[in-house]
């Protein structure tokens, strides 16, 4: 009889130190473990439950007041991952030692000990540390690790939590490298690294050691990282009111790896991209993308990792809070970036996601650790993020930051609920956080509150918002507690003005003086709401867009669009205030934005026919910027200007596909691989290299695979890779498709190349067939439940009602364990946009002959 998959371990055995030594060998993928544990049990008893996965447990005892007990049977059970350890005698309760030796191998995705490239490393959250160790695997176990690696070879670099302090050869010529003792950490946060990688020059910050580590190849490209990392560690420390609590610091670029970085304590991991960089040819938003992860890793280091959740029911707020945090972070550091700008982008995806009627609340309930696996989406990190902003915007900046200092002396090295965050910050603020929190976290979607103007006052409505035209709340309303700011203009400037909206409606008046000019009801774009003007006031503000800030223009774009979207505007009038932002706009973000829309309506909201007339109509609306930005930057132009070109260069080259635009791009494209290459604006290689590989004949195709093999940059590697998969030429499309399972493609990028396919006009119908006919090989290229998931939601890029039918029947045919919501969502999001789709066709074709 087995314990199940919903197993947990009972709480009258706790582990307190951990003495484990680990000898991998890493060509031939295997390893021995030794484990000394140090326990603590609050009852007497004849067994001991551990996790453990994969592992062959060779020997157990139990060392116990001068006394040792063999464990005459070693239990396995593969089901609930844990290995039962059964006693001869009793072993009483009080302070134990338990003493294990073990075998086990290699993982083959990107999680437990696993190979990528010369390295062999970990990655463990949610619950694969017992693919290693036999440990107590679940986040509410925190313990000290003493980790000693053995039979290391020389000149491998040896990486753990702690720092080294021995390093000596053995026999044979092999070494044992031991490291410092850790504070008490989850199993979740443990890391081991080992192979060919080398370190920058150690970067000292209040007495911590940074090193940022790569492949040798690459370790020039390891300076921003390090510049980064020096940067904001102290405005943490300061922010947190505790110092960083791990010793050292050190950041490694792993060659394959599943996410985009894992906030192991003092030893955090990273895809490539996501670390390493060239700052002279890495475009503004690379270098941002960069900043914030390493930003959002070192939060953890005390969102996570110092005070840590009890169970995976509310990881959503080690990520939420990271996520807000990196921004706000990064934001102190450069502010020229504007960073919040990008922070809307994320925002818009969780809004698209939790209009669906398959979306989750931000908090659900999680019963075993693959379920905490699933909720890694937009909700929990974007979400959660803005509704933590959302908060702190209410409450102010430093009433917020003494609830979090408060927070973080109470539970340090321990563990917390979120609803001793919240606890925390009601007493800090004298607020009702708790109420308004939960109703944010505990319950699924967010309101679209609509406004309008009834005799001089302003009447605010809410409902919850839904994506599908169709879609109804079933049972009684949801109504959420919603912090408004209201800003507007009259004859004394621009004001704002606080509401909190607590029923179904409410009238304000405000506090103007005369009649309003404008009102927006979502200032600074902090809230988490769409929301929906009546006609007279949607056109006021568009008059006023100029006085807004560019979050509330992109914001404003951003909600017209969801009111198409849910079948509520006609698409004729968000075209035109497309029209009228396009001419007027100088704000990259807002641009982008825009030609995000048109991108979109272009590749599914019209009709083959009327395509190219789409496509002259975006053509005159960016024509008259493109003319006045030309294709070269001055020197001495500032990132605005550039981002803007980029912005504008896209909308052309590739939305519009205008001919003179895409000889331009080509030009270019030309110089940048000549042997000579010239320097070009690196804000525009990502539209350069696109156009290029969309007109791509054999040569120039074979020019893009080998940059993709070649480069050590991995932004450019990224970019040269993803053009493969963009070609449009008929003789070319067999070779991108079948691209996909070779091993040009690494694991790590697999699913973003086969959305780049499936996302493309040209390749869609054979990467389809590929994944559908040779599923066995692309299950295996997505080798891990993360990976798969990131695969499903890439299928929603295809765009006609027979492939709703096909994707359909294929994910009924072929259930993928893990990913239970990700398929609901991508079957909802798409038999929304088909539907869409179907709707808007013929809207378009009227509007762009009319
Ligand atoms: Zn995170």
């Amino acid at each position: 009889m087995g314990l199940g998959k919903d197993f947990r371990l009972p709480l009258d055995a706790r582990p307190v130190r951990y003495a484990a030594h680990l000898a991998p060998v890493l060509e031939a993928g295997t390893f021995e473990g030794r484990l000394e544990l140090e326990v603590g049990l609050t009852r007497p008893r004849r067994e001991l439950i551990l996790h453990a996965l994969e592992l062959n447990v060779e020997r157990a005892r139990v060392r116990v007041g001068g006394k040792t007990v063999r464990a005459a049977r070693i239990e396995p059970d593969a089901e609930s991952e844990t290995v039962t350890l059964h006693f001869d005698e009793e072993v009483p309760a009080g302070s134990a030692v338990v003493d294990l030796a073990w075998r086990g191998k290699f993982s083959p995705g990107l999680r437990g000990l696993y190979r990528a490239g010369p390295v062999a490393v970990t990655q463990f959250e949610a619950a694969d540390a017992r693919r290693v160790f036999p440990c107590f695997d679940e986040p509410a176990f925190k313990a000290r690790w003493n980790i000693q690696l053995l039979q290391i070879s020389q000149g491998a670099a040896a990486i753990s939590n702690g720092r080294i302090v021995r390093d000596e050869p053995g026999e044979d010529g092999r070494r044992t490298v031991v490291f410092s003792e850790t504070p008490p950490l989850s199993s979740y946060l443990v890391a081991l690294c080992v192979g060919d990688l080398s370190a920058s020059d150690p970067a000292t910050v209040r007495g911590v050691p940074i090193r940022t580590w790569a492949v040798p190849p690459k370790r020039h490209l390891t300076g921003f990282a390090q510049e980064c990392a020096a940067a904001v560690l102290p405005l943490l420390e300061d922010y947190f009111g505790q110092p960083y609590a791990y010793g050292k610091l050190d950041q490694i670029g792993v060659p394959d790896f599943e996410a985009g970085a894992m906030e192991n304590a003092g030893a955090v991991t990273f895809r490539e991209v996501a670390l390493l960089l060239d700052p002279k040819t890495a475009p503004l938003n690379v270098q941002k993308r960069v900043a914030e992860v390493i930003t959002h890793e070192l939060a953890h280091q005390w969102f996570g990792n110092l005070v840590t959740m009890v169970w995976w029911d509310d990881l959503w707020l080690n990520e939420a809070f990271a996520t807000w945090m990196a921004y706000k972070i990064v934001d102190v550091w450069k502010p020229r970036w504007r960073v919040w700008a990008d922070f809307e982008v994320g925002k818009g995806a969780a809004l698209h996601l939790d209009a669906l009627k398959s979306s989750h609340p931000i908090r659900a309930e999680v019963k075993n650790a693959q379920e905490a696996g699933e909720s890694f989406d937009a909700i929990t990190y974007e979400k959660g993020g803005a509704i933590l902003r959302m908060i702190e915007s209410y409450l102010g900046e430093e009433r917020f930051r003494d609830g979090i200092r408060l927070y973080m002396r109470r539970y340090r090295e321990a563990n917390a609920t979120a609803d001793d965050l919240w606890g925390a910050l009601d007493e800090a603020s004298g607020q009702p956080i708790l109420e308004l929190a939960n109703g944010w976290i505990r319950r699924v979607g967010y309101p679209l509150v609509s406004v309008a103007e009834q005799g001089g006052r302003i009447v605010l409505r809410q409902r919850r918002f839904f994506s599908d035209p169709e879609a109804k709340e079933e049972g009684p309303p949801t109504r959420w507690l919603v912090p408004i700011v209201l800003r507007y203009r009259d004859r004394g400037g621009v004001r704002e003005q606080r509401e909190l909206l607590r029923g179904e409606e409410r009238a304000v008046s405000l506090e103007a003086q005369g009649e309003p000019g404008w009102v927006l009801a979502n200032a600074g774009a902090r809230g988490f709401y769409r929301v929906a003007y009546e006609a007279p006031l949607l056109r006021r503000l568009i008059e006023a867009l100029p006085e807004l800030e560019s979050e509330e223009r992109m914001n404003l774009v951003s909600d017209q669009w969801a009111l198409v979207r849910a079948g509520a505007l006609e698409v004729d009038g968000f075209l035109r205030l497309l029209e009228g932002v396009a001419r007027r706009e100088t704000d990259h973000s807002v641009l982008e934005e825009v030609v995000s829309r048109l991108s979109w309506i272009e590749y599914r909201g019209v009709s083959d026919a009327d395509r190219p007339a789409l496509q002259s109509w975006i053509r005159r609306l960016f024509a008259p910027a493109g003319g006045e930005l030309g294709w070269d930057a001055r020197e001495s132009e500032d990132d605005e200007r550039r981002l803007r070109r980029a912005a504008v260069l896209r909308a052309l080259a590739l939305v519009a596909r205008d001919p003179q635009a895409v000889e331009e791009a080509q030009e270019r494209f030309r110089r940048l691989v000549a042997p000579q290459p010239q320097p070009l604006d690196p804000n525009l290689l990502d539209v350069l290299v696109a156009a290029a590989a969309r007109t791509a004949d054999r040569p120039r195709f074979v020019e893009l695979r080998r940059r993709a093999e070649a480069e050590l940059d991995p932004a450019a590697k990224r970019r040269f890779l993803h053009a493969l998969a963009m070609v449009e030429h008929p003789e070319l499309v067999p070779d991108a498709v079948q691209l996909s399972l070779s091993e040009v493609v690494r694991m790590q990028d697999f699913p973003s190349y086969m959305g780049t396919l499936l996302g493309n006009r040209a390749t869609r119908e054979p990467a389809w067939a590929l994944v559908q006919q040779r599923w066995p090989d692309v299950r295996r290229k997505a080798d891990s439940p993360m990976l798969l998931r990131r695969l499903v939601e890439a299928l929603g890029a295809l765009p006609e009602r027979r492939h709703l039918k096909e994707v359909e029947a294929f994910l009924a045919a072929h259930p993928i364990e893990g990913a239970r919501q990700a398929i609901a969502q991508t079957l909802e999001r798409l038999r929304m946009d088909v539907a869409l789709r179907e709707r808007l066709v013929a809207q378009v074709g009227a509007f762009l002959r009319g």
